[in-house]
C-alpha cells in the first residue's frame, strides 16, 4: 500500500502530482487506486472542479470524501485546503467497492441493508470506512442496525462537517454519485492481504459534580435534576443561548454514564423551552457530568494506543478526530496529539462531525473523539518497524490559560464534594460515640418498616435496644469524662459487633441509650448479637469506672405495625431486663 498526499492550489500543480503518481504506478505493482478528498472550502464547485480532474486523469480510479472542519496532513492540522489522498493498493488480492446512499433517519435501513447484501456477496470484505451527514439525525437505528453485520467487519469512519450548522451545507460525496447534503458512503476494503486495526482516543475527564437526567427523549435532553437542561450551561459555565452555543459548548460535552462505560455528547442546540439537542441519544435516569479536556490523560491515551498501532505496522494512518478536540487543543496544540503518527506511517485525515468506530460489534457513535484506523497490506516486516515516540507533555509550546482554570475547578470541586461529604456525614453521626444519632437510627428504622409493608424487604427486621446500668452513679462518682468514656466504650463494641452481620446498624438513641436494627436474620441470631454485646462490654475495664454493664430489650417488627409501636416495645423489653435485675439481655414478643 502506498500513499500520495496532494493539497489543490492550482490545476498545473495538481496535474503535475497526478502525472508523478501515474508513473509510480506505471512501475510498480499498482492494482487499485483509491482517493479520498477532504474538503474544508464548503463550495461544491471547488470540489467538484477537482473531481472533474480525477475523473478525466484517472478514471479507474475511486474517489469519495466530504466537507471537513479542517484537515490532517502528516499528522497535523492544514487549514483552507482541498486535501486528496491517494492510496494505491499493491496486492492484487485487495479488493474495494464504494457504495453511497441517501441517509436520513427515514432510509438510513435501506442503506444498511444493502450493505449487509454487499458484505454477503463478497465475503472479502474486513474493513468498511464510512463518512455520513449526520445533521439533525439520531444515530441510535443505524448503530444497532449497523452492529448486525457480520461480526468480524470493523467499521471506521467520521461526519462530514459543517462549520453553519445549516443543514445543506455539510456534504458528502463520490465517484459516479452526486453532493448529498443527506448521505452516506462506505468504502469496502478486505481481501486475504488487507489488513486493518482500528481504535479510539478521548482522554477526556469528567468534572466532580454529577446531574440526574430527569427528562430525556432520544436525542433531546430536556431535564437535568429536574431544571431545564440548558440551565446547567448557564449557570456553571455561563454560556448563552445564541448562535455561539454549540462552538461555546464543544468544549464541554457531557459524559454519559451507560452500563459503566462513559459515553461523551455534545449539545448541539437549545430549544426555546431550553431543553438540548445532544449529538446522540440520552437515557432518562441516567447521570451526566460536564466534561473536559485533561492534556495528560489525552497525551497518556495517545501513547498507549500509539504503541498497538505501531505494533500492527501500518503502511497507512486515517485520523478522524472531532473538531471538539481542534477547538479544545486550540491551532497551536492540536497537531500534538496526532503528529507522532506520522513516524509509524504516513497519516491523514480530518476533523469531523462524529466519528464512528465498531467495538467488540457493537457500532458506536462517538463525539469529542479520535477514531484512528491503521491499514496494511501483507505481513508486517520485522526489520521495517517504525518506532512510536512520544508524546512528551513537555513539548508543549504553552499551557493554555483554560487548562489552569480546569485545574483549580477540579480542586476546588474536590474540596467542596470533600467539604460536601463531610456535612452530610455529621449530618447524620453522633459527635461523641461516631454511631448513626437519633433521626438517622429513627429514618432507618422507618425505611427498613416502609420494605417490609410494602414486601420488598425480608420482612425479618428486629430491633435492640440499650441502656447502660447506673450510668447516673458513673457520672457522679468518676466524673463526665469518664462517664464519656464508658459511652465510647459500649459504641465500640457496637460498631464491632454490628460490622459481623451485613444488615446491622448501631445508633445512639440518647444520652447512655442506645438502639441496633438487624435485618435478614432468625430471631436466635439476634439474640446472640445482643448477648454478645452485653458480655463484651461487661468483659471491658474502664480507667476509673473499672466494669460496667448494659441492659438490652430485643423485639421483632409485626406486619403492620407502627414504628412507634415497635420501639414501644423494645422499650419495654429494656425495662423489663432493668426490673429484673440489669445486665441481661430480655426478649418481647408481644
Ligand atoms: P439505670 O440503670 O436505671 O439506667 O440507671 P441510670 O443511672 O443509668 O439512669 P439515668 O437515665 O437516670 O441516668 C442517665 C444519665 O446519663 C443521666 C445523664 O447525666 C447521663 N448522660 C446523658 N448523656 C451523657 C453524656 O453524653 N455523657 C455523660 N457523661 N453522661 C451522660
Ligand atoms: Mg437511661
Ligand atoms: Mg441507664
Amino acid at each position: 500500500m502506498k500513499q500520495f498526499h496532494l493539497i489543490y492550489k492550482s490545476d498545473e500543480e495538481f496535474l503535475e502530482k497526478l502525472d508523478e503518481i501515474r508513473q509510480w504506478c506505471d512501475t510498480n505493482a499498482a492494482y487499485r487506486t483509491v482517493f479520498r478528498i477532504y474538503s474544508d472550502d464548503m463550495d461544491t464547485e471547488h470540489i467538484t472542479h477537482v473531481c472533474n480532474i480525477l475523473d478525466d486523469k484517472m478514471p479507474e480510479a475511486l474517489y469519495f470524501g466530504c466537507t471537513s472542519n479542517a484537515n490532517i496532513l502528516d499528522g497535523s492540522l492544514m487549514e483552507s485546503s482541498i486535501l486528496v489522498i491517494c492510496t494505491v493498493f499493491e496486492y492484487e488480492t485487495t479488493q474495494a467497492i464504494l457504495l453511497q446512499y441517501p441517509f436520513t433517519e427515514d432510509n438510513y435501513k435501506e442503506a444498511v441493508d444493502d450493505l449487509k447484501r454487499h458484505c454477503e456477496e463478497n465475503p472479502w470484505v474486513n474493513s468498511i470506512e464510512m463518512l455520513a451527514t449526520i445533521m439533525d439525525m439520531s444515530m441510535k437505528g443505524f448503530c444497532d442496525e449497523m452492529s448486525t453485520l457480520p461480526k468480524d467487519i470493523q467499521v471506521f469512519g467520521g461526519g462530514a462537517f459543517n462549520p453553519d450548522m445549516d443543514d445543506e451545507v455539510a456534504h458528502v460525496f463520490s465517484k459516479g454519485n452526486s453532493f448529498s447534503g443527506h448521505g452516506i458512503i462506505f468504502l469496502l476494503l478486505g481481501g486475504e492481504d488487507f489488513h486493518a486495526y482500528s481504535t479510539f482516543i478521548s482522554g477526556w475527564k469528567p468534572l466532580e459534580r454529577r446531574f440526574r437526567i430527569t427528562k430525556a427523549d432520544k436525542e433531546v435532553l430536556y431535564e437535568l435534576d429536574g431544571r431545564p437542561a440548558f440551565e446547567v450551561y448557564k449557570r456553571f459555565l455561563n454560556i448563552e443561548k445564541n448562535d455561539n452555543f454549540f462552538s461555546n459548548t464543544l468544549e464541554f460535552p457531557l459524559f454519559l454514564e451507560r452500563e459503566g462505560v462513559d459515553i461523551l455528547r455534545c449539545p448541539l442546540s437549545v430549544n426555546d423551552d431550553n431543553s438540548l439537542v445532544m449529538s446522540s441519544d440520552m437515557e432518562e435516569n441516567a447521570y451526566v457530568r460536564i466534561a473536559y479536556g485533561d492534556p495528560e490523560t489525552i497525551l497518556s491515551s495517545i501513547w498507549q494506543d500509539g504503541q498497538r498501532i505501531s505494533d500492527f505496522q501500518p503502511e497507512v494512518i486515517q485520523t478522524f478526530s472531532c473538531a471538539a478536540r481542534r477547538a479544545f487543543w486550540g491551532d497551536q496544540n492540536i497537531s500534538k496529539e496526532t503528529v507522532m503518527f506520522k513516524d509509524v506511517a504516513p497519516t491523514a485525515g480530518f476533523y469531523t462531525h462524529g466519528e464512528f468506530l465498531r467495538m467488540n460489534g457493537n457500532m458506536l457513535n462517538f463525539n469529542v473523539t479520535l477514531v484512528i484506523a491503521a491499514m496494511r497490506e501483507g505481513e508486517p516486516a520485522e526489520d521495517k518497524k517504525r518506532v512510536f515516540c512520544g508524546p512528551v507533555f513537555k513539548r508543549l509550546d504553552k499551557i493554555p490559560m483554560i487548562w489552569r482554570f480546569v485545574s483549580f475547578i477540579e480542586a476546588s470541586t474536590a474540596e467542596l464534594e470533600a467539604m460536601n461529604r463531610m456535612l452530610s456525614d455529621m449530618a447524620i453521626t453522633d459527635g461523641l460515640s461516631g454511631l448513626y444519632n437519633r433521626a438517622e437510627t429513627e429514618r432507618r428504622i422507618n425505611s427498613e418498616m416502609e420494605k417490609f409493608d410494602a414486601g420488598t424487604g425480608d420482612g425479618r427486621i428486629y430491633l435492640i435496644m440499650l441502656d447502660i446500668d447506673n450510668f447516673k452513679k458513673v457520672n457522679d462518682v468518676y466524673g463526665h469524662r469518664e462517664g464519656d468514656q464508658v459511652i465510647i466504650g459500649l459504641s465500640n463494641v457496637l460498631r464491632q459487633v454490628t460490622e459481623e452481620f451485613s444488615q446491622a446498624t448501631a445508633g445512639r438513641w440518647g444520652g447512655e441509650e442506645f438502639m441496633v436494627i438487624m435485618a435478614d436474620e432468625d430471631m436466635d441470631t439476634v439474640m446472640g448479637a445482643a448477648e454478645k454485646i452485653r458480655k463484651k462490654f461487661a468483659s471491658m475495664t474502664f480507667d476509673s469506672a473499672g466494669q460496667q454493664t448494659v441492659s438490652v430489650g430485643v423485639t421483632q417488627a409485626k406486619a403492620g405495625e407502627t414504628v412507634d409501636a415497635l420501639c414501644t416495645r423494645v422499650d419495654k423489653a429494656l425495662y423489663k431486663a432493668k426490673e429484673t435485675g440489669k445486665n441481661r439481655v430480655v426478649r418481647l414478643d408481644e
